[in-house]
């Protein structure tokens, strides 16, 4: 590593990049429709005996790479949830990147396994969530790549705590429980932490309770289990689901878990990031009687990829279920092994790998530089956006909203007076393809009580104001050849 062709390399990169965000709106936002197998047909079959110069690597990614991808970072990208990127998470990364520690136990690297328990407590300060899931108050954090991993880790956590009073034969009686709108990752991590595919319940939610999670919903599942004699273990609550954006009451659940003795897991993935601004940190009322809290900076906080927050109430417990102590390990920080607290955080005990990214200083390097005013700044004018275009869906007699509104996610769709919602399901299907054919805007698609539905999620870095009145310029236009179309 040459100091001097670090920093020449380095600098031409981020040119590159620089041109690629200057430009990135003039791109098809979604991939043109591609045969799988193409970059096959251009790429060598074995890679290069010889290294070649920088400038011809970055030709082949703006020649044979860009024009395959989707641009996760277009203004008018309103597919799934946008990742954001920011300058200030782009300086965090590079941070991380170049300085490349890993502190997988304290001594490895002191000020980095530090700095993430500063920054997850500076993070849960600015949510609103309790002393008890920071460091400062007895709890703890960790800062992982996905939700998806943090989920299986806090499985974990709630089987073995589950198992030591039970024993280990009984781990066939454990369930869990979740509702139609919980994130998919809780049913793969049961798995992997084995419980029994049959012992995951999917309870259904309504548009009455606007597709949230009720406690009586849960209560009734919970003694049918139990008098089938089988053992609650784990109850996930989302604030902000994948599909929707609903939000699921985390007091009634919080209680119920409290009462049958259940861990409570609340995965804020995206609309985590909300409630940095008091005006939505209700949606986290009863957050004090989670296990565990999780939210993804890198969904809408302008962090690029990858950072997951997640809090624990009870360190002890994920360490329980996560640690490993080999010798080669062991250092300064290292607890003795007995029930006493470790002197200092050996994140290798929090999470799945060994091996520990240095997030902390990404996530870090984004709440110095926009500070707290800036990052409410950053949701508030895209939930002003989200509101905006709601209404503008309201107003128009050809659509609906289908659930009403809470972030930035709005749902709704192309609605015509058939009999049959088959048909006016095609009918979106056609509007939604058409718009992301047309490459000016991305979004994707729900399905909620067999209505499809088209989902407009505002929250990409660049995305402003004027990009989603684009998009709904595009969308009532798109709207009327769909209608012209069918004689309607
Ligand atoms: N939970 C919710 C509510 C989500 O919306 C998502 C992703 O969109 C996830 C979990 C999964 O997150 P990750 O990709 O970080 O595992």
């Amino acid at each position: 590593l040459d100091p001097e062709a670090f920093s020449g390399e380095s600098r031409a990169v981020v040119n590159f990049l620089a041109e690629y965000y200057r430009d990135v709106d003039k791109y098809p936002v979604r991939a043109a429709e591609l045969e799988p197998g193409l970059l096959r047909k251009v790429l060598p079959e074995a890679a290069p005996e010889n290294g070649a110069p920088l400038e011809d690597v970055l030709e082949d990614v703006r020649r044979e790479i860009l024009p395959g991808l989707t641009h996760w970072q277009s203004p008018s990208f309103f597919a799934y949830f946008p990742m954001n990127a920011s300058t200030a998470g782009f300086a965090g990364e590079m941070l991380s990147a170049g300085l490349n520690v890993v502190p997988f136990v304290w001594a490895a690297s002191p000020a980095a396994a530090e700095l993430e328990c500063v920054v997850v407590d500076w993070m849960g300060k600015l949510l609103g969530l309790p002393q008890s899931l920071l460091f400062s108050g007895g709890g703890g954090g960790v800062l992982q790549g996905s939700t998806c991993e943090a989920v299986v880790c806090t499985l974990a956590a709630a089987r073995d705590r589950a198992l030591a009073r039970l024993g280990h034969e009984n781990i066939m009686r454990l369930v869990v429980y979740a509702s139609d709108q919980t994130h998919v990752t809780f049913q793969k991590g049961a798995r992997l932490v084995g419980i029994p595919p049959s012992n995951f319940r999917v309870i259904q939610t309504s548009a009455a309770s606007g597709y949230g999670l009720t406690a009586d919903a849960v209560r009734a599942a919970v003694d049918r289990d139990v008098a089938r004699g089988l053992v609650p273990l784990y109850l996930c609550a989302t604030v902000g689901t994948t599909g929707l954006g609903a939000v699921d009451p985390v007091r009634e659940l919080g209680e119920e878990a409290r009462r049958r003795g259940m861990w409570l897991h609340v995965d804020a993935a995206y609309a985590g990031s909300a409630a940095i601004c008091p005006e939505f940190q209700d949606h986290l009322d009863g957050v004090e009687l989670a296990d565990s809290v999780s939210m993804n900076p890198h969904k809408w906080f302008l962090t690029n990829m990858d950072c997951c927050c997640l809090w624990v109430a009870s360190p002890r417990a994920l360490t329980s279920a996560l640690s490993t102590d080999p010798e080669y390990l062991r250092n300064v920080g290292t607890g003795g092994g007995g029930t006493e607290e470790p002197a200092a955080v050996d994140y290798k005990d929090w999470q799945i790998p060994l091996s520990h990214r240095f997030r902390a200083i990404k996530l870090w390097v984004v709440l110095r530089r926009y500070g707290a005013v800036g990052l409410r700044a950053h949701i508030r004018q895209h939930v002003t956006a989200a509101k905006w275009f709601e209404r503008a869906v309201t107003v128009d007699e050809r659509f609906e909203v289908v659930v009403p509104r809470k972030f930035s996610l709005v749902c709704f769709r192309l609605w015509a007076r058939f009999p049959e919602d088959d048909a006016v399901d095609d009918l979106n299907r056609e509007l939604l393809a058409a718009v992301n054919e047309s490459g000016q805007a991305f979004m994707t698609h729900f399905v909620v009580d067999g209505k499809f539905v088209i989902r407009l999620a505002v929250g990409g870095a660049m995305t402003e104001m004027k990009h989603v009145m684009d998009v709904w310029e595009l969308l009532q236009g798109k709207a009327e050849e769909v209608l012209r179309r069918h004689q309607i």
